[in-house]
């Protein structure tokens, strides 16, 4: 059986974005497969919506060719595109009830009154709209908005959805909510999603495969879990996770690292990989700072400690450089005094010091 999944659906063929003199995307590459959920991530900036509304045909491409269902789609309007979009702001019209804002856009295409009222049913069955549908949006909280906006796209049963970052104007307890929920009804019906977000726990919550751009350029597109265990370089290292990574510059031989003096072995077959380096970047994530399966010991300084109930933070210095280590609760450490944290160096990650691509 042909596993859907597999099946390419949009393709960025070597798409580029310039406003004036200034490239905004250089060329670009992706392939998303049908019913995939893709999250496009990275700072402000990097050019996410932009390649999203090209994506959409909300923006011209300036050169290469996007494809849709196997249709060069560059520069057909919007309307002949079959993506619908769901927005940071909603959008809703203020003057329209739940009811016409869903049903609006099948109205203006002429669509007959019984199969508008059937769909919208519908919708507002899968986002548990049905009691509100005679209110108008200033009536509604911040969660049932961003259903009305998302009723509005599933209507139109497009072939591709796209969200530009739409759940940034929720608090946070509601945004953890939607995220589940967009996702549970994205998988519900197949429909291939395309979602752009600053929010790297959103991204890795919500996606088949994350996409993480810096001004412009992709760094990595993988599965979650390999961003997090694998990233390709120390950008994308330093973007996924929270608290983020640790860096030190440390020196290696004799099979071990060398950070402010101290030895943290290697396993033979990561220091053949690495190899004698006088400075190479190695990364330790905070949770990997309590042992584990390849203990080695850190003595570092305490500044302060951050007790979050499941597990505390130390917050401190190794040398000159600032560390913040994820230990258990009761772990023994003073601010102002030194103590030891066994780092799991299985879980070392090492980057050029140049490129600061991963080794
Ligand atoms: P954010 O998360 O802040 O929305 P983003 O990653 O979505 O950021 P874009 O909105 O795609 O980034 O913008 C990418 C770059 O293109 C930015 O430097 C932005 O200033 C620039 N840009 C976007 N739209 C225009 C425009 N119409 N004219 C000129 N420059 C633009």
């Amino acid at each position: 059986m042909l596993d859907s999944t597999d099946t390419p659906h949009i393709v960025f063929d070597r798409i580029t974005k310039s406003f004036g003199a200034t490239e905004v995307v250089p060329p670009l590459d992706l392939t998303i497969n049908k019913g995939e959920f893709i999250v496009l991530v990275g700072p402000s900036g990097c050019g996410k919506t932009t390649t999203l509304r090209m994506l959409a045909g909300l923006e011209s491409v300036t050169t290469g060719a996007v494809h849709i269902a196997g249709r060069d789609l560059t520069h057909a309007r919007p309307g002949e595109r079959d993506c619908a979009m769901v927005f940071q702001n909603y959008a809703l019209y203020p003057h329209m009830s739940v009811r016409e804002n869903i049903g609006y856009a099948m109205k203006v295409h002429g669509t007959p009154k019984e199969e508008i009222d059937a769909r919208v049913g519908e919708a507002a069955a899968l986002l548990g709209l049905e009691p509100y549908l005679d209110r108008k949006p200033r009536n509604l909280s911040g969660g049932q908005r961003q259903r009305v906006a998302i009723g509005r796209a599933l209507v139109r049963h497009p072939q591709v959805f796209l969200f530009d970052e739409p759940l940034s104007n929720l608090d946070a307890k509601l945004r953890v909510e939607m995220r589940t929920e967009i996702k549970l009804l994205q998988k519900r019906l197949g429909t291939t999603a395309v979602y752009v977000t600053h929010d790297q726990v959103e991204a890795m919550t919500m996606a088949d495969r994350v996409v993480v751009m810096r001004a412009g350029v992709i760094e990595q597109v993988d599965a979650p879990i390999r961003l997090y265990e694998e990233p390709a370089n120390r950008f994308v290292a330093n973007f996924i996770g929270s608290p983020a990574m640790n860096f030190f510059e440390v020196a290696t031989r004799d099979g071990a690292a060398w950070l402010d003096g101290q030895r943290l072995p290697l396993s033979p077959e990561t220091f053949a990989r690495i190899g004698a380096r006088d400075r190479v970047t190695l990364g330790i994530r905070p949770e990997h700072m309590d042992g584990g399966d390849a203990p080695a010991p850190l003595t570092l300084r305490c500044d302060t400690l951050e007790p979050l109930g499941a597990h505390t933070l130390v917050l401190g210095h190794v040398g000159e450089e600032k560390v913040v280590a994820q230990v258990e609760p009761r772990f023994p450490a003073e601010p102002g005094q030194e103590c030891t944290v066994q780092i799991d160096m299985s879980k070392a990650h090492f980057f050029d010091i140049d490129s600061e691509a991963r080794l």
